[in-house]
């Protein structure tokens, strides 16, 4: 009995703790990033007195819980987003184990929720989106979609997206390499083109090259159309969220980067996309 015979079940707990371990390291990276500080040196320590955090202090959720949120030592609190971010890293992994079971694809869409998701929190502390990020993560769509060409994207599947660029009979590499180019340009390009429409209409920045470059990241791993979508959650719920929280203030006071936004739509484009699309499709039938 091989590996990938192991039942589902045993493929999704694996996930979470993976998922777990992971978001403690992206903790780091989303509080060492903006500070500059070495991601790798001088090992976990606390924000205020400087002690080591130990080993056992270490273990995601679990050291949060039994020290009550508390520093060891000088009882400093611990920002709440520490087992957040575990917590939401382990469970995003665990759906996406779920919905695509082992093998390669739940492999890379584990690796860009764990580039989305310290994007997401870079971007809602500092209203940056790290192109030691963005970079490295179009890199890697690229990569994925020609060594593992049909992973995600839509557009072999429903024969929608392949037919509309005229890759019907292209070798399936080819086809996967030029949906992901046309994500990333489609991707970018409107968030290019929203940001100038943004700063026309409000005379003010908006949204910047960070969120260009996070999308042609986005764009290149899930293809033009769940690109499409991904900025249209995005939109909405950006949409929504800014009108309940902007009540009783004046609108032009509340902001919440769009990156953060972004990341919400493209981690929901992934695991689900190809579902609502098909759905909606189904509708107009
Ligand atoms: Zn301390």
């Amino acid at each position: 009995m091989g590996l990938t015979d192991a039942p589902l079940a045993v493929w999704i707990i694996i996930s979470a703790l993976l998922g777990l371990v992971i978001g403690s390291f992206l903790n780091v990276v989303i509080y060492r990033w903006p500070i500059g500080e070495s991601i790798v040196f001088p090992g976990s320590h606390c924000g205020s007195c400087n002690a080591k955090v130990l080993p056992y202090d270490n273990i995601p959720v679990v050291s949060y819980l039994v020290l009550g949120g508390k520093c060891r030592s000088c009882r400093a609190p611990f920002s709440i987003r520490y087992p957040a971010v575990e917590l939401l890293t382990g469970a995003l992994f665990a759906i996406a184990a779920a919905i695509d079971g082992p093998g390669w694809k739940l492999v890379f869409d584990c690796l860009f929720i764990a580039m989305v998701i310290p994007l997401v929190f870079i971007d809602a502390a500092v209203r940056l989106l790290p192109a030691v990020i963005t970079v490295p993560g179009l890199g890697i769509a690229l990569l994925s979609c020609f060594f593992f060409p049909k992973l995600v994207g839509m557009s072999q599947k429903m024969g929608g997206g392949g037919f509309v660029l005229g890759l019907g009979t292209s070798p399936d590499w080819y086809a996967s390499l030029v949906n992901a180019a046309a994500g990333a340009t489609l991707g970018g390009g409107l968030l290019f083109v929203l940001g100038i429409a943004y700063e026309i209409v409000r005379k003010r920045e908006g949204m910047g090259l960070g969120d260009v470059s996070m999308m042609c990241f986005v764009g290149a791993y899930l293809g033009w159309e769940l690109t499409l979508l991904t900025i249209l959650i995005a939109s909405v719920a950006g949409s929504v969220v800014g009108v309940v929280a902007a009540r009783g203030r004046r609108i032009d006071e509340f902001q919440v980067p769009f990156g953060v936004f972004l990341g919400v739509g493209a981690v929901v484009s992934m695991l689900a996309g190809s579902r609502m699309i098909g759905w909606y499709l189904g509708l107009m039938q």
